[in-house]
């Protein structure tokens, strides 16, 4: 796929779109970045043929659908996504079911532009593809257009990026260049994130934070990721719980559920986060940053923690540690009221002594 990242990028847009041939782009954005899509159509004149300002978290197909029926009404031959995941996953499930061609301009950190991967919700089951048809051609990165992110999303997406390099540092089909990047990934928004906590205007730490979400994207597109995703892709479809927020609580338990089965893996990420835990030093790092620690205050109901624990046991992703109901439920249960997980890998070093 072909990169541009920099500050200022979006006004190589034009060229980009002729490059690949596009002379009739639909817009896609979010309600709340409907204003971002309008400069962008502006800027394209008769290259835009209309904007469809209505992505929506977890990319329901009822939503899809209308997209492609504007799609089809306008007879576009290209798609220009501006925004966060969400927007990038309507583009992607547009892209799987008609090839159009898509260039990807970023706004958050979630990455899903570095990925071949489309997640969908139908009935409130999200379910997730990879299928080359969903990569896009382009990917323009413009730091700029991340000054506006809000400090609470620039926190918890930066953690879901981080997310990303830290399964692919003990996913199955590990590689030592994915591991590479996915140290540097880690490193970037680790040292970024507080940065931006304290200045969000700060433009070095801006560029530093989408440089570490490029390459923790990259990560997730390359190798399989592991429990971390699969809790967070069942709290987000089934309890439609809001996506960078449920992988800021869940990614410390996670990683420390999985402490034991990769002490090589943890001692990579405590490295990089420059801490002297792995699970300690992304719960210190979430607690700096401001982010909210526990599912209880992002919206997630006591009652729900069996439901979730039986579902996160169903047709599990590959995992270093065997995945098993009762300690995903105590993962869930901590999770849930925001204790730290520090015990959780205490505990298992002693039952692995
Ligand atoms: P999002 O795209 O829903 O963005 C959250 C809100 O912030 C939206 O209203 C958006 O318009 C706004 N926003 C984004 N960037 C902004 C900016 N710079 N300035 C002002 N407002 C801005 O949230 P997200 O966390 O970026 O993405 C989450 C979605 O992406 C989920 O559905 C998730 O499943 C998906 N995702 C998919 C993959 C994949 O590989 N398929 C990877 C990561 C995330």
């Amino acid at each position: 796929m072909r990169v541009i990242f920099g500050a200022g990028t979006i006004g190589r847009l034009p060229n980009e779109l002729a490059r690949l041939g596009i002379s009739r782009a639909l817009i896609l954005s979010t309600p709340n970045q409907a204003r971002q899509a309008s400069d962008v159509a502006s800027m394209l004149g008769n290259g835009a043929a209309g904007i469809f300002p209505e992505a929506e978290m977890h990319t329901p197909v009822g939503v899809t659908e209308r997209a492609m029926a504007y799609a089809r009404e306008l007879e576009v031959d290209g798609i220009v996504a501006i925004g966060g995941g969400s927007t990038t996953g309507l583009g992607k499930a547009i892209a799987l079911r008609t090839d159009l061609p898509q260039i990807v301009v970023p706004t958050s950190y979630a990455g899903s532009e570095m990925t071949s991967i489309l997640g969908e919700t139908r009935d409130g089951l999200k379910t997730t593809q990879s299928s080359p048809k969903v990569l896009p051609e382009t990917v323009i990165y413009d730091i700029d257009l991340t000054m506006t992110m809000p400090q609470s999303l620039s926190a918890t997406s930066g953690l879901n990026a981080i997310a990303h390099a830290v399964e692919a540092l003990y996913a199955r089909d590990r590689n030592p260049i994915i591991s590479l990047m996915a140290q540097e990934g880690i490193k970037s928004l680790a040292q970024a994130l507080p940065k931006i906590k304290t200045d969000a205007k700060d433009i070095e730490a801006r560029a530093e934070a989408l440089y570490g979400a490029w390459l923790c994207g990259s990560c997730l597109g390359a190798v399989g990721m592991a429990l971390h995703h699969k809790l967070c892709h069942t709290l987000g479809g089934t309890f439609n719980l809001p996506h960078a927020e449920t992988h800021a609580v869940i990614l410390p338990h996670a990683v420390a559920y999985n402490a034991s089965a990769d002490p090589h893996a943890m001692s990579e990420i405590a490295r990089a986060l420059g801490a002297d835990d792995a699970a300690g030093g992304l719960f210190e790092l979430a607690g700096e940053i401001g982010v909210r620690r526990s599912l209880k205050e992002i919206g997630m109901r006591e009652e729900d923690i069996d439901r979730a624990a039986d579902l996160a046991v169903t047709n599990p992703y590959w995992n270093p540690r065997p995945v098993e109901r009762d300690a995903i439920r105590g993962l869930f249960a901590r999770a849930w009221s925001g204790t730290s997980p520090v015990d959780d890998v205490k505990t298992q070093a002693v039952l692995h002594q």
